[in-house]
């Protein structure tokens, strides 16, 4: 399926102009669209509560109605999973898809209005094209993230993590130059990682949790890192000095009364100049249990396929994973040890660099899939999905949760 850079194309009469993706890099490209005269009817998303609001005026469309509603459309895709959009919206019956590398060239982001600050969308719109450039790559081994799990303790116990945090018993953290050593890996092994992303469990439980940024930082001035917080740490003030603060952000979801220092991290980050987004917990998707299905084939694939996390390379004690599903899921061990899950960093082995290419560009599923529940874009649909859908997020429970063992 080819994907148009050039977008002259847009500027002339024909089908509905629509954004794919209701996610912060579609306001620049809604904003270039207007700037350019192209005129762009709607934005679509898989997620079905985003089309109850609006993104840059424009209404957002649940995109399996889209047919019904736009039988021939035009695509920008915005966000950043574009083989799986291609695959849906080809799915539907459209066939004319346009990247947002030409039109965010010169994008001057002080020129417009944004729901997140300028230096927030600079950094989601240089992960943007590095992520749009790569799908024009496909020799390259690129990742646009990488989750590095820096602890599996964590200071509130939510019953459904979907990271699994409820299940360990005995939580512990990673040491941060345990972490650094699988990083060099990683990197001697990668072509091209946009974006590190610190988490866990509640990253700044791991006292070493600076150390990994400064270290990650020096290597890597060019990517952003973003530390995923609850909001229950403040910070030290002479930690955050300490960083770069060019590529440092952090991501605070707040879960109101339990995210007690929230606001203490807001202020300090605010003070030291740092980036930040700080959103309220939403419902999640029910995805959190550990069943083995014996799926056919078929139904992994489509499982898998379905599955909007298939991209979060996760790090943790020193293996590489798909999703952090099967590396939680292997770290318990409540799902057979399955090479095929995971690429050993410390193994010594000298086809590493082989193991990492063949799990990046694996488009089928993984051994570990069969005993997950499905996270797909659609919980409404149940393509690819055994769970109850949405459920409220953060609720807690005292104890760890028991868990069945796969042999
Ligand atoms: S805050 Fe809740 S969802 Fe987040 S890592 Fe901790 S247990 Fe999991
Ligand atoms: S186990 Fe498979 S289906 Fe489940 S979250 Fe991971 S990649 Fe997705």
């Amino acid at each position: 399926m080819k994907i148009k850079i050039d977008f002259s194309p847009l500027k002339k009469e024909g089908p509905p102009i629509i954004i794919v993706g209701a996610v912060q890099e579609s306001e620049a490209v809604a904003n270039v669209c207007r700037e350019k005269g192209i005129k762009v009817s709607a934005v679509c998303d898989s997620e079905p509560r985003r089309s109850q609001e609006t993104l840059s005026e424009l209404k957002i469309i649940h995109s399996p109605t889209l047919p019904k509603k736009f039988p021939k459309a035009r695509f920008i895709i915005g966000c950043q999973h574009v083989q799986d959009v291609v695959e849906q919206l080809t799915g539907y019956g459209y066939d004319e898809f346009y990247s947002p590398l030409g039109l965010l060239e010169n994008y001057n982001i002080k020129k417009f209005e944004h729901s997140v600050s300028h230096s927030y969308m600079e950094k989601r719109l240089d992960v943007c094209r590095k992520t749009h450039k790569a799908f024009f790559n496909q020799e390259k081994i690129y990742m646009r993230s990488i989750d590095i799990m820096v602890t599996t303790k964590c200071s509130l116990k939510c019953n459904n993590c979907s990271n699994l945090m409820q299940y360990y018993k005995n939580p512990e953290h990673t040491d941060h130059e345990k972490i650094l050593d699988a990083l060099k890996v990683i990197d001697a092994n990668v072509d091209e990682i946009s974006e590190f992303r610190l988490i866990g469990g509640e990253p700044l439980m791991n006292k070493g949790w600076a150390d990994i940024v400064k270290g990650i930082s020096e290597r890597h001035n060019q990517c952003q890192i973003f530390i995923y917080t609850n909001g229950t740490i403040a910070p030290k003030e002479d930690q955050l000095k300490s960083f770069n603060v060019k590529n440092v952000n952090f991501i605070i979801t707040d879960y109101g009364k339990l995210s007690a220092n929230a606001d203490k991290m807001t202020e300090l980050l605010i003070k030291n100049n740092i980036s930040y987004d700080r959103s309220p917990a939403q419902d999640w998707v029910d995805c959190s249990s550990v069943k083995q299905h014996k799926r056919s084939v078929k139904d992994n694939e489509e499982v898998f396929k379905q599955c909007c996390v298939k991209y979060l390379y996760t790090l943790l004690e020193g293996k590489l994973y798909r999703c952090p599903f099967i590396a939680n899921a292997a770290n318990l061990k409540a799902i057979p040890d399955n090479p095929a899950n995971y690429v050993d960093l410390f193994s010594n082995s000298d086809d590493v660099k082989k193991k990492i290419k063949r799990m990046v560009k694996n488009s089928t599923f993984f051994p570990g899939c069969d005993f997950c529940l499905g996270r797909p874009y659609d919980p409404t649909n149940n393509l690819g999905y055994d769970g109850k859908g949405m459920i409220p997020a953060g609720q807690q429970v005292s104890e760890s949760i028991p868990y069945k063992v796969y042999e």
